[in-house]
């Protein structure tokens, strides 16, 4: 079996921060989602009944997975995993793989995350299904997917070992290094299902769009309104998931797909960032703030415009690479880097980078409104707390990173042609200061 190149040489300090990702977030996760929905949001409240409570008072915090909220994730599972498999789509292409491997996809995400939204809503609406069950049994759900978010990623560590789906895949030799970071690019379960589509897209970025209207229903249900602060996340939120899965085939060709491994840290960024991105909703539903029309007309227009200017970003580098460059940016013929690479397999390749829009003012400035939507769909919970914050602050230090390593992987890809593109892009993801 092939070796891993991204794993054999992992630094001391990979394997430190690893070990606390795994053993250090499960209880952060807990204690969060304690905090925000039986602790008014107060980090203090949780601190002093710790203080007073101990071990003991964190053993009886932890809510135990139920059947009824292992139900509600399997028919989810179940049901996105369906439509995932027999919802018509164009036949789509990824990107080359190290190994040479062009991965084929069913483009059918827009009309999934339709009719799961329909479903949904007709399901409360005709009184067959009542959501605010989902935020009832919450915690419960999140402990749930705590332990098969371990065992789904041992399930994908024998797969790797025993049946992978393709070349693109090896181990480092480590264990736990090929349990976190993954062995597989592109495992599928027979020919068509693929598995990181499913977590990424289909269980993940979906379940952004469910939660948010789950708490919708639940602060009408408990108060017979909907403040104008849910109501502006929940649209915020709903234009986001629905820009995702518009281009759901462009993020095929992202890291997340094309470059990280099917592994515990690709699960727990797409099931697990997601579930930090709701704490904001889960302080509203218990505090419904009221902003006022022009302050919350304020929000919802700086939110979307940030998301489209994230989408436009991703939109240029795509139509670019479509078009082979032959397309116009900003109105004018893209200025662009010819740059040549070696695939593992020694075949020689050239990609075009284009280095005029978006792209030419920082190689990453597309993070900057993805963060700043963030902060405009967190901000109508205002600042009588900081923790509704936290995943604004998660996002930026995952985006830091993320830049960094698209960085270093791009240089080693690319060599002179990467640097070339440095000099002419000086800024990683801040014009003019990072
Ligand atoms: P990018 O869209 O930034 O893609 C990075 C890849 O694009 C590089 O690896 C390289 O791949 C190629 N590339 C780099 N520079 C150029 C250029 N100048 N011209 C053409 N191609 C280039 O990937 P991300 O996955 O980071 O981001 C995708 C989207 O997902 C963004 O909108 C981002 O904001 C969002 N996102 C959201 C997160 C969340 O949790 N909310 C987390 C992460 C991302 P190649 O090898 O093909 O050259």
């Amino acid at each position: 079996m092939a070796e891993s190149p991204k794993m054999v040489h992992a630094p001391i300090v990979t394997y430190v921060s690893m070990l606390a990702l795994l053993t250090l977030c499960p209880p952060f996760v807990i204690l969060l989602w304690y905090t925000m929905v039986h602790a008014d949001g107060s980090v203090v409240q949780t601190w002093n009944y710790l203080n007073q409570q101990g071990l003991q008072g964190f053993k009886d915090l932890w809510p135990t997975p139920t059947v009824i909220a292992c139900k509600i994730i399997a028919s989810f599972a179940a049901f996105e995993a369906f439509l995932q498999l027999f919802l018509p789509g164009k036949r789509v292409e990824g990107p080359i793989s190290p190994m040479g491997n062009r991965p084929v996809y069913k483009a059918n995400g827009m009309a999934a995350y339709a009719v799961t939204l329909v479903t949904y809503i007709s399901l409360w609406w005709f009184g067959v299904f009542n959501p605010a069950i989902v935020y009832d049994h919450l915690g419960e759900i999140f402990s749930a997917l705590i332990f098969g978010s371990f065992v789904f990623c041992i399930l994908l560590y024998i797969k790797g070992h025993l049946a992978p789906s393709s070349a693109d895949s090896g181990s480092s030799g480590n264990a736990i290094i090929d349990f976190y970071w993954g062995m597989e690019l592109y495992p599928r379960i027979g020919k068509n299902f693929d598995i990181k589509v499913f977590t990424n897209c289909r269980f993940g970025m979906m379940s952004w769009a469910v939660l948010a209207v789950t708490y919708c229903i639940k602060q009408y249900e408990e108060n017979g309104r909907v403040a104008d602060s849910m109501l502006v996340n929940t649209i915020l939120m709903l234009v986001y998931v629905t820009k995702f899965f518009w281009w759901e085939a462009g993020y095929w060709n992202t890291m997340d797909i094309a470059h990280d491994r099917a592994g515990f840290y690709i699960c727990w960024d797409a099931w697990f960032g997601s579930i930090y991105l709701h704490f904001s909703w889960m302080y509203l539903v218990n505090h419904p703030v009221e902003l006022g029309t022009p302050l919350a007309l304020f929000i919802l227009a700086a939110g979307l415009l940030c998301i489209y200017i994230n989408y436009d970003c991703d939109r240029q580098r795509q139509e670019f690479r479509r078009t082979n460059g032959k397309c116009l940016i900003w109105g004018k013929a893209p200025s662009k880097i010819v740059a040549s690479y070696k695939t593992d397999n020694g075949e020689t390749k050239a990609s075009l980078l284009l280095t005029s829009g978006w792209w030419g003012l920082a190689r990453h400035f597309h993070y900057v409104p993805e963060i700043l939507s963030s902060f405009f769909w967190t901000v109508p919970a205002l600042f009588v707390h900081g923790l509704p914050y936290f995943y604004v602050v998660y996002l930026t230090i995952l985006l830091v990173d993320r830049a960094k390593r698209d960085d270093d992987r791009c240089r080693s890809k690319y060599g002179k042609y990467w640097k070339l593109y440095c000099d002419k892009v000086p800024y990683r993801i801040v014009p003019g200061i990072y």
